[in-house]
């Protein structure tokens, strides 16, 4: 065997390729995002974590293009695919600021889609071009006090009073809730026609009887804000309406699709980032005299984490082409963000336990990365509504 081939088989541990869906554009937008996130976020994560992130950064992202990579051209976007959406929520991690990916995701990923999807031409132009520019910001409310998981349960009336509705409710733990210009609203406008019973609304968030109760506190996510909102007799005209009256309900559960499949990405990315992190830990860290990642039981833990990550990364993206090729899988969508909330979660819990104490200190800001991945077990759909949306897939 000649030197050349036995180099040629040589196992390639350092491709940097992630999957066949991306293409060097995808890769060359990865590089410039990367490079932007380090230079100009990543710095005042700490800041951030103190007092949420501000709102200059919407501003800088939509001047560079990065709040409408996959939105419509005619819109302001850069008209990209589904996977330049990936991208940018893989490497926001970078930032090193869970509430700051997630205030993100939520104005491009949750707030915007349904507006693109169902909304007029009208309410675009008002509420997306800004949104793209970051010159205005968006928020989504579903959650209630009294019903989260059981979206059919919620509250929030709307009446229809001529040519204006007049909207009573409230809304909690909403993502964005106190800095953002506008809202998409669930509410219910006919109690009595079950699934067929539900209307979005776009409500601008100046819209008198609009109450910014509470700012939340949390146990992680703390650069972002989040929101007790009332709505007492709130009166929006009838252009108001996002989509079709009596639709909503359908409506709400497409965009948490979206939403979804974009969390488990962050999860994946997230989890990388601890892992790499950790791994470098381990080669530093000494104990009885050799560093710490050669021990066995150590090289093991990674060996379990890296097997992990890279099953929940194989879900995403396989479930991501299928969404970017026009398919509606709910199931995979579904199982993808499960596992992935599930084992970021876990790589968050054993980063800790290798970094032994330290881990356990601010300092080291791995702490802080259980605390933000502990969200994406319970936001978005908890861990036993996905298994419910899975186990009900196939007729049970
Ligand atoms: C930091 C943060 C940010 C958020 N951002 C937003 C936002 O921007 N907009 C928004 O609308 N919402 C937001 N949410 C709300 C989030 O989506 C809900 O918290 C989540 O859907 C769970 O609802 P819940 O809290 O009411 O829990 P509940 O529905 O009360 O669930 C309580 C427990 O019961 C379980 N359970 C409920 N139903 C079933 C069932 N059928 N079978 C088995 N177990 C069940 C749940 O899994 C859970 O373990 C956010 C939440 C947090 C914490």
């Amino acid at each position: 065997m000649t030197a050349t081939t036995t180099q040629s088989i040589k196992p390639d541990f350092q491709g940097q390729r992630k999957h066949f869906i991306f293409t060097d554009e995808h890769e060359q937008l990865r590089e410039s995002i990367r490079r932007f996130v380090i230079k100009e976020l990543q710095p005042h994560s700490e800041e951030w974590e103190e007092q949420t992130f501000p709102d200059w950064v919407f501003r800088r992202m939509g001047e560079l293009g990065f709040l409408g990579l996959d939105k419509p051209e005619q819109y302001g976007g850069q008209g990209g695919d589904y996977y330049t959406s990936l991208v940018l929520a893989e490497e926001i991690v970078h930032a090193q600021c869970g509430g700051l990916a997630m205030g993100l995701a939520v104005h491009t990923d949750m707030a915007m889609p349904p507006i693109l999807k169902f909304g007029t031409e009208e309410q675009k132009q008002e509420w997306v071009v800004p949104a793209i520019k970051g010159e205005k910001i968006l928020c989504l409310g579903i959650t209630e006090p009294d019903a989260g998981s059981d979206v059919a349960g919620i509250k929030t009336r709307a009446v229809a009073d001529g040519d204006e509705y007049v909207i009573n409710g409230s809304k909690t733990f909403i993502t964005n809730g106190h800095r953002a210009d506008a809202i998409v609203l669930v509410t219910k406008t006919d109690p009595d026609a079950g699934y067929d019973g539900f209307t979005l609304f776009l409500v601008p968030m100046d819209a008198p009887g609009v109450i910014r109760e509470k700012k939340l506190e949390k146990l992680g996510m703390h650069a972002s804000d989040t929101a007790l909102l009332a709505f007492q007799d709130v009166r929006v005209p009838s252009t108001a309406v996002l989509g079709d009256v009596g639709k909503g309900f359908y409506q709400i559960m497409w965009e948490l699709q979206g939403e979804r499949l974009i969390g488990a990405a962050g999860c994946v990315a997230g989890a990388q980032a601890a892992f790499d992190r950790t791994l470098q830990y381990a080669q530093e860290r000494s104990a009885f005299g050799r560093q710490i990642g050669h021990f066995q039981v150590i090289r093991h833990k990674f060996a379990e984490m890296a097997t992990k990550i890279e099953t929940a990364r194989q879900m995403v993206y396989t479930t991501a082409w299928r969404f970017q090729n026009g398919q509606y899988p709910v199931r995979e969508i579904s199982m993808a963000k499960l596992y992935a909330a599930r084992i970021a979660v876990e790589v968050a819990d054993e980063c800790i336990q290798i970094h032994g104490g330290n881990g356990y200190m601010k300092e080291y800001g791995i702490e802080r990365v259980w605390r933000d991945m502990r969200l994406n077990r319970i936001g978005a759909g908890t861990d036993e509504i996905m298994l419910e949306v899975i186990g009900r897939s196939y007729g049970l």
